[in-house]
């Protein structure tokens, strides 16, 4: 059968919910379409109380992987076969690759942050600052940590998350963690290489959100780096140009994540200009 004359594409998607405002269905498609590769990507809003059903489905339609975003990272564990390295430390996964009949779980959001980071800045004995504690926050610290970050502050609300992450790097890493409340405008020490954004403040809808930080601690030899993709251009994101730090957008870490999902999926290492411009297009940016 020649390939044009082929109907059957190989399926891969998403569960999440929301699923609405994440663009990721229109970056890897268009990777896909670059590519003429014949796959899908299907987009599903699914939440933890039919993620099982969802996941058998998957199996049962042969997907050769998908996407876990909110709030289905650790919930999908209990479904699926295995976990890779980095997800196995994480205790998260935001990417599952079917090999041979198994279904593993793997992490890229932190491999994504951190193909980014090194874009501008080798995080190796470098000071890291970091607001937030979630399922990003994790992957990043964990993988900013393995790369060899010396220090890394977690700032966090909620202190049983912001302990819990301090304790796994302090055990599962070599480099030096510790906590602080979140209690009013935070002040980034001096002498701190990389800020980070690892919260949802500033995600859309919420646009207008800023960061409980006093702007007059960042300095123009640090690199403000933002998790949010949507909008890539956050007000933290601005606030950081305006004092003359290097800024990294949300974008690069979605990118950067989509080419490491793709790769597993299809054994394709695809090129990130194709997906960057799509949500460029998409976000205006
Ligand atoms: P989680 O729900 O696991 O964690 C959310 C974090 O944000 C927690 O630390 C939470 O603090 C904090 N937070 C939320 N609202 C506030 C607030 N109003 N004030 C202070 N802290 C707040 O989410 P994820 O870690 O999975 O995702 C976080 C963000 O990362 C999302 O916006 C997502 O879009 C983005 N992301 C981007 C990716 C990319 O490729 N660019 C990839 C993955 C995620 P607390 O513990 O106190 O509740």
């Amino acid at each position: 059968m020649s390939e044009e004359l082929n109907f059957l594409p190989s399926l891969t998607g998403s569960f999440a919910k929301p699923a609405a405002e994440n663009p990721t269905v229109e970056m890897v498609e268009a990777a896909y379409r670059h590519h003429g590769l014949h796959w899908r990507y299907i987009n599903t809003e699914v939440g933890p109380e039919n993620l099982g059903a969802a996941v058998a489905g998957a199996r049962a339609m042969n997907w050769a992987g998908f996407n876990c975003s909110l709030p289905n990272k650790i919930e999908v564990i209990q479904y699926i076969d295995g976990l890779g390295e980095s997800a196995e430390v994480i205790g998260a996964v935001n990417c599952v690759v079917r090999r041979e009949d198994e279904l593993i779980g793997e992490n890229t959001d932190g491999k994504g942050f951190l193909k980014s980071l090194r874009e501008v800045v080798d995080p190796t004995g470098k000071r890291v600052m970091m607001f937030g504690a979630g399922g990003a926050a994790r992957a990043i610290g964990v993988e900013v940590a393995l790369a060899g970050a010396t220090n890394i502050t977690i700032v966090n609300r909620s202190p049983g998350r912001g302990e819990e992450l301090v304790a796994l790097l302090n055990d599962k890493t070599q480099a030096k963690a510790a906590f602080e409340k979140w209690d009013g405008d935070y002040s980034v020490a001096d002498g701190v290489d990389v800020v980070i954004n690892a919260t949802s403040i500033g995600l859309y809808p919420d646009i207008d959100a800023r960061l409980a930080l006093n702007l007059d601690s960042l300095s123009a030899d640090m690199v403000v780096a933002d998790v949010i993709p949507n909008p890539p251009r956050t007000n933290l994101i601005k606030d950081a140009e305006v004092r003359g730090c290097k800024v990294l957008d949300g974008l690069g870490m979605l990118v950067n994540q989509g080419i490491t999902g793709i790769k597993y999926w299809t054994g394709v290492t695809v090129d990130g200009g194709v997906m960057r411009t799509r949500l460029e297009e998409l976000f205006d940016a």
